[in-house]
């Protein structure tokens, strides 16, 4: 049934990566939040092994590209943006030590102990916090770090209205304190973690949003589905006006702990 609770992933894929890949960032965030999760991050060299996993179009992978000078390796599943990636990086002079490579997250073509960074923003979600953390865990070199963002509550205690809706769209949102304690037993010390400001959600997500949606809605006049996903986008912009004090995105740092 649909009603204004649909989910994202019913809607047809297709249409989903037409409507991101048009946008800078596939999901929340900004270039000065990356640098500030990236300032937490010692040891990085011209021999370090970066992946950013669900790196969509490649926005932040862009701007870290900029500050490390090792390798980077952008994963995601959807071709069409790992297209988009490798141009935008190539457009940067970048692409010889940047790269796109489409994959799953649930299956990386990493060796054990290969890298020193694992970087995910807004995407860990799609394997679940808890279980990216554990399983991308042996892919980094030990005291190797990693840094993620997810959904998390900011209070003990939220209206029903959003806590349905986040029940329904990933029922792993949990608060701060859980969810460092959850990185902390997957075998990392808990290194720093931030709320991403308002402006994350807004002028870098959903603000540009509006633009690209009369662009998309023109293209695919007449489509109920097309439709249904910009009614759905929009409902998700109105419910974090709504209830931004209850949830946000957190970004997570971790430095995995030496093997005993
Ligand atoms: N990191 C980007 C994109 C976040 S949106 C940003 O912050 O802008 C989440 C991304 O995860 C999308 O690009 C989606 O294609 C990707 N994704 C979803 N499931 C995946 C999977 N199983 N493996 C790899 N990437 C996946």
């Amino acid at each position: 049934m649909k009603n204004e609770n649909t989910l994202i992933h019913d809607h047809d894929i297709s249409l989903i990566c037409d409507y991101f890949s048009i946008l800078q960032r596939q999901g929340p965030g900004s270039p000065a939040m990356t640098l500030k999760a990236l300032s937490f991050i010692e040891n990085l060299d011209t021999q370090s092994r970066i992946a950013d996993i669900g790196c969509g179009t490649g926005g932040q992978t862009m701007v870290l590209a900029k500050h490390v000078t090792g390798h980077i390796t952008g994963l995601d599943l959807f071709p069409a943006f790992i297209d988009r990636f490798n141009k935008n990086a190539t457009r940067l002079g970048l692409n010889d030590r940047v790269k796109g490579i489409s994959g799953s997250m649930e299956n990386l073509p990493f060796e054990e102990e290969e890298l020193d960074l694992i970087w995910s923003e807004g995407a860990i979600y799609n394997i679940g916090y808890k279980r990216g953390l554990e399983e991308w865990r042996k892919f980094l070199k030990n005291g190797g770090y990693i840094a993620v963002t997810e959904a998390s509550w900011l209070t003990e205690e939220r209206p029903s209205e959003i806590h349905k809706f986040w029940m329904d769209a990933y029922p792993e949102i949990d608060t701060i304190p859980n969810k460092i304690a959850q990185m902390q037993k997957a075998g990392y010390i808990p290194i720093a973690s931030f709320i991403l400001p308002e402006e994350c959600w807004t002028d870098h997500f959903y603000i540009p949003q509006v633009k690209s949606q009369n662009i998309f809605l023109k293209k695919y006049a007449g489509n109920k589905k097309a439709e249904e996903l910009v009614t759905y986008q929009q409902h998700e912009a109105q419910l974090y006006d709504l209830y931004k004090a209850y949830y946000g995105y957190v970004f997570y740092i971790g430095k995995k702990l030496n093997n005993m």
